[in-house]
């Protein structure tokens, strides 16, 4: 194996190898030839967000080029959206297994995340956004790709005047004030408005609905957009199928085997309450997928952005385990809300 290490990046450059990869994303080259090496690898897992699918033979041959022809370098094909959706196949095959573009949901000698940090600069759009945030006090969220630019904007935000309040969420959660999609536990802070510094609606849609007492103000620094978290479109949009989904006489119930994505005693709970309730097991839940089964409406125990955000997709109402309580008359309407996931595997 000719593995190199002790260098930054731009050192294995130095060494005079043409490496290939495209140099908007950090793909920390040199972190992972040192893995490699210290656990003397000769198959190497690489799983990229789909976004990304498409670099991910470049890298696979720079990697090559660094590791040398010793070592085998694979390309998991399965489709991926966060931390908590691991290739296992390709994990249980390989010595080394990297996993592109979000942080570490569960802490494990094999795997390497490399979360792939945005350069994207955040003061510009964080000027605009001070209009926004009249009190003193503040929260400040952020999603894993501009986590490493958190210090900086915490430090804007003081040297501005504000109190910043941060804190870490659950295990779910890797860093001091990172969202993900389905958890918000680092937005329980003692401030009326958050700062939301990210790209996508979809994550302080979240945030809002988790945290409806809060003011979220969305500071994009992709689009170089400031706007106010808006619910109310969204929560119309989970209304309505919460009162399709009332006449339902059968339910598909969907229990997800991604690593990280199963509630299990969720899933369990509904079918063993409901003789009209049925486990349905799969890993990837799209609507061609439920298309063929015959059931009134579903429940979704899995990652719940795929039922609001992909919800009026599927052909019958698609529900979270919260609204499907509603549905079927176990709690109030008034008990909508968000569909969070704690915890890890
Ligand atoms: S469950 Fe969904 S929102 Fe949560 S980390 Fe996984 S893909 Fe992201």
């Amino acid at each position: 194996m000719s593995h190199g290490s002790e260098f930054s990046e731009g050192d294995l450059r130095k060494t005079g190898l043409s490496l290939k990869h495209d140099r908007e994303w950090d793909y920390e080259l040199e972190r992972i030839v040192e893995a490699c090496e210290e656990r003397d690898a000769t198959t190497v897992g690489l799983q990229f967000p789909e976004g990304l699918k498409r670099r991910g033979s470049a890298v696979a041959d720079d990697l090559g080029e660094l590791l040398g022809d010793d070592v085998s370098i694979m390309i998991s094909g399965q489709p991926c959206y966060g931390a908590c959706d691991l290739d296992t196949y390709l994990l249980r095959r390989t010595d080394v297994f990297v996993h592109f573009g979000h942080s570490p949901m569960k802490e494990s000698d094999k795997i390497i995340y490399v979360p792939l940090f945005s350069n994207v600069e955040v003061a510009p759009i964080m000027e605009e956004a001070l209009e926004k945030l009249p009190e003193e006090e503040v929260g400040l969220v952020t999603t894993a790709q501009h986590m490493n630019r958190f210090d900086e904007m915490r430090s804007w935000l003081e040297e501005r005047g504000y109190t910043v309040h941060t804190r870490r969420g659950d295990e779910r959660l890797t860093h001091e004030g990172q969202v993900l999609g389905c958890n918000y536990a680092s937005a329980d802070i003692d401030a009326e408005q958050i700062l939301y510094v990210g790209g996508g609606k979809f994550h302080p849609l979240g945030l809002a609905m988790e945290h409806p007492e809060k003011r979220v103000v969305i500071a994009d620094p992709v689009n170089n957009v400031v706007t106010i978290a808006d619910t109310e479109k969204f929560m119309k949009q989970r209304y309505g199928a919460v009162h399709r989904a009332m006449d339902a006489e059968t339910w598909g119930v969907v229990f997800c085997t991604k690593i990280g994505q199963g509630r299990w005693e969720t899933a369990i709970e509904i079918v063993e309450n409901n003789d009209n309730a049925y486990l349905l097991t799969m890993d990837e839940v799209t609507p061609d997928r439920l298309r063929n089964f015959g059931f009134d409406a579903f429940v979704n125990t899995g990652c719940p952005r795929i039922t609001t955000d992909d919800g009026p997709q599927f052909h019958k109402p698609m529900l979270t385990p919260g609204e499907y309580e509603i549905a079927v008359g176990n709690a109030p309407l008034e008990d909508l809300s968000f569909d969070t996931f704690h915890g890890t595997w």
